[in-house]
């Protein structure tokens, strides 16, 4: 179903969702980059890139920013994140607004971004008074041995189109109040609500005199301006989301200078659904896990492994769904897959069509939306690809709306199947029969950072910890202990007697 064959400029209301949100007007319409919306194709703004010098000076800048702001207490660090909490509930419809025009969201997963952002200042703001070491047991008489975690240095953050503005605050959010300064390099293809959320960021700073000058920066530009984050010895963590291209090229120059990554990558994430399975409910969640976002979550499912017994009742009602679902203009009512980032993700989705078909798969959907108005617009049927095995294409990451059905008979098999795929970030099973959930969730069961029961593989809360294993890279965001990742442990044995007994009962007398 279209709601609409026709889509109005994006332009002239994102000039004015940019003058709302405080964004200055040199920053986004002189530059020498241009800036499309994914609604229409259209330019709707122009950035201006920084070069390598300038990035090196945000890098000193925050450098000796983290110098002052170590020396803040965490309490009071997080109140700044409680200011900056303040100001994006004060601006969520307006962000929420340029993430559609800019990434192209419909309205409710893109305010959900914003909503995402909130709840992890909110988390950040009671973190600030938590940040605890343990007491160790120690073996020699009068001393305690304790761990202490301080202030890491520079966070620099790399983040993908696709979650433009939440990745940053899971970040920045605990990393400021980790007593961190971040350097943030957007993708660039979505700079423009970078430079939104940075000017939120400064009004919250204006209320906050503690804060020293280039405490966050922007540097709006593509992977050279990563490289110098990734380069530079004053960032001992770079926290990178994106492709596994990107991690690859990434993880070794930073291992390289002994910095930290914290990797977040691409996701080939899957479902079972099992005899015992709530088809209702499962239907839902299949539904919005692969179509939602348009299929650009790295959390979006790709692959669908059902239970010969259901395969019959479920996999009509699947298809109907997808051949029924408002495929459009994500800023009118009704519409629940927006169109993709630009023409190059459609036709890397043509691609991976063709190659599912030569493998056997049955294709319906996946064809182009037309739309007057949006001639280098991307909007695409979802499509449902029913494959007789896990072929090679199915084991790949392609970042479009396709899901790869599949038929199973023996759920350790589909575990397998689950885990034979070279990514490992999220994963599901659609069972009411206790024995096969918690076997999903065993030791035994699936190898994603993510698995859950009953719900599908997408849409994430920041209370847990979030990333996944193998090549999504093995790094951790928002919740749990992932706070540890933006802060060095120190562990501290303090002698309060007189005499020096050594360790392991070793002797040195002098
Ligand atoms: P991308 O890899 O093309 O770009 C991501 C970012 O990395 C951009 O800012 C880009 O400029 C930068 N970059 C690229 N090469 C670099 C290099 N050599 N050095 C430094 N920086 C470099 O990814 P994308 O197309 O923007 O996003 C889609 C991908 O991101 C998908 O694979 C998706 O699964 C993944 N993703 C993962 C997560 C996660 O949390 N695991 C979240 C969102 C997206």
């Amino acid at each position: 179903m279209n709601l609409q064959t026709k889509i109005a400029s994006a332009a002239s209301e994102a000039a004015a969702v940019l003058e709302r949100l405080g964004v200055r007007q040199a920053l986004w319409s002189a530059g020498n980059r241009p800036v499309r919306s994914p609604i229409t194709g259209e330019v709707i703004a122009h950035v201006q890139d920084v070069d390598a010098e300038a990035a090196r000076t945000a890098i000193e800048a925050a450098h000796a920013a983290y110098l002052a702001w170590r020396d803040v207490p965490a309490p009071r660090r997080g109140e700044l994140v409680r200011l900056l909490g303040e100001e994006l509930r004060r601006i969520k419809t307006d962000l929420g607004r340029l993430v559609t025009l800019e990434a192209g969201k419909i309205g409710s997963e893109a305010e959900g971004e914003v909503q995402e952002m909130i709840d992890i200042c909110d988390y950040a703001v009671g973190l600030s008074r938590q940040l605890f070491g343990l007491t160790l047991a120690t073996e020699r008489p009068e001393h305690r041995m304790m761990e202490t975690w301080h202030p890491l240095g520079v966070a620099g953050v790399i983040t993908a189109f696709n979650f433009p503005v939440a990745v940053w605050s899971w970040n920045a959010a605990l990393a400021l109040v980790c007593g961190d300064a971040v350097v943030w390099k957007p993708s660039e293809k979505t700079p423009l609500t970078a430079l939104a959320v940075q000017a939120a960021f400064e009004r919250a700073v204006a209320r906050f005199p503690e804060a020293p000058e280039g405490l966050s920066a922007v540097i709006v530009g593509d992977r050279e301006v990563g490289e110098a984050l990734v380069e530079h010895p004053k960032v001992p963590l770079v926290s990178a989301t994106g492709s596994c291209a990107m991690g690859r090229a990434v993880a070794p120059r930073l291992a390289a200078r002994f910095a930290r990554a914290l990797l977040e990558l691409g996701g080939n994430n899957a479902a079972i659904i099992c005899p015992s399975a709530d088809l209702d409910l499962a239907l839902r969640g299949v539904a919005f896990a692969a179509m939602g976002t348009a299929g650009q979550r790295c959390t979006s499912l790709r692959r669908l492994f059902v239970h010969e017994s259901v395969y019959g009742a479920f996999a009509p009602r699947l298809k109907a769904a997808y051949a029924s679902v408002a495929v459009g203009d994500p800023r009118v009512a009704g519409t629940l897959v927006g169109p993709l980032i630009d023409l190059a993700a459609f036709e890397a989705m043509q691609r991976a069509l063709g190659e599912a078909r030569k493998a056997g798969g049955q294709v319906a959907g996946g064809d182009r939306v037309e739309m007057a108005g949006g001639a280098t617009a991307a909007y695409v049927r979802p499509a449902l690809v029913e494959m007789p095995s896990q072929a090679e294409i199915v084991r790949k990451e392609t970042f479009a709306p396709i899901l790869y059905v599949m038929r199973y008979s023996d759920l350790a098999e589909a575990i397998r199947l689950n885990n034979d795929v070279p990514q490992g970030l999220s994963s599901s099973i659609f069972t009411n029969d206790v024995r096969e959930a918690e076997l999903f969730t065993s030791a035994r069961g699936s190898d994603c950072g993510i698995a859950n029961v009953n719900i599908g593989p997408s849409g994430a809360e920041i209370g847990g910890a979030f990333g996944g294993e193998k090549e999504t890279g093995g790094g951790r965001e928002a919740g749990s202990d992932a706070w540890k990742a933006y802060m060095r442990r120190a562990t501290n044995t303090v002698n309060y007697g007189r005499t020096l007994p050594l360790a392991q009962g070793v002797k040195f007398e002098i």
